[in-house]
């Protein structure tokens, strides 16, 4: 049994806010630039609700069907914001248009170009980060940083419905704090060149999750991602 497995989740909140807090006074930020995001991909809409109960509306999916599926469970509570956060197939985006509120997993123009046609046919439109692959492992997706500007620049001109407001990116999978925070701060890098080169929008670097988002914090993150540490332990079953 570990510590999660056995607290509520008021607990485990009020635990977390407190490493977040933390986490922004040591790297002398101001603890309210750092928005939680509660990842509550496989955890049921009950799990949710109590989660807003004490507070939350943020909450991310990484798989359209379960985004949708959970947006009409809990559609009575009116204020939840619905965030995609995992690899999108084309062929799905209709159901992130009708639903989600903003897509941090955007990753390739023909993504945009798809969600850009459904939202176009939604009367919507979509906050959207890009996400960017500053990990060195294979399995991660995300847009080569080379590819970055001439991206972010397409996206603005062609697809409106689209407001690109920052980066996102998932470290390795290491134990090496030195090689998480790399990523990390390469990702902060990518940000001050676009801002430098007027993309003015591109404020918000989404990074950090449930092992590593101190590290995100120290290196500037304005949103973090945490599943496990609120939820407890996924149950993939
Ligand atoms: C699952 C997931 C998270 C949260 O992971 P935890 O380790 O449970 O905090 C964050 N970001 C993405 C993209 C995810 O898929």
């Amino acid at each position: 049994m570990n510590a999660t497995s056995t607290s509520t989740l008021a607990q485990r909140l009020q635990a977390l806010r407190v490493r977040m807090d933390l986490a922004a006074q040591r790297a002398g930020r101001d603890p309210l630039s750092v928005q939680l995001l509660a990842v509550s991909k496989t955890f049921d809409a009950d799990a949710i609700r109590e989660a807003h109960a004490l507070g939350l509306t943020h909450f991310a999916e990484n798989k359209a069907q379960e985004l949708r599926e959970k947006a009409a469970q809990l559609a009575d509570l009116g204020d939840i914001v619905w965030v995609m956060i995992g690899h999108l197939q084309t062929n799905k985006a209709k159901e992130v248009a009708r639903v989600a509120h903003e897509i941090q997993s955007l990753d390739r123009w023909e993504l945009a170009e798809a969600l850009h046609k459904r939202l176009t046919l939604e009367g919507r439109t979509l906050r959207a980060l890009v996400q960017v692959k500053t990990a060195n492992e294979e399995s991660k997706f995300g847009l080569a940083p080379e590819r970055l500007h001439d991206f972010v620049a397409r996206v603005q001109a062609e697809c409106p419905t689209l407001q690109l407001q920052g980066l996102m990116t998932l470290a390795d999978h290491t134990d090496d704090p030195a090689v998480v925070r790399g990523c990390f701060a390469q990702l902060a890098r990518l940000r001050e060149g676009l801002l430098g080169a007027g993309f003015a929008s591109m404020t918000r670097l989404s990074m950090g999750m449930s092992g590593d988002f101190e590290l995100a914090i120290a290196e500037g993150a304005t949103d973090v991602r945490v599943g496990s540490a609120l939820f407890g332990a996924r149950d993939y079953a």
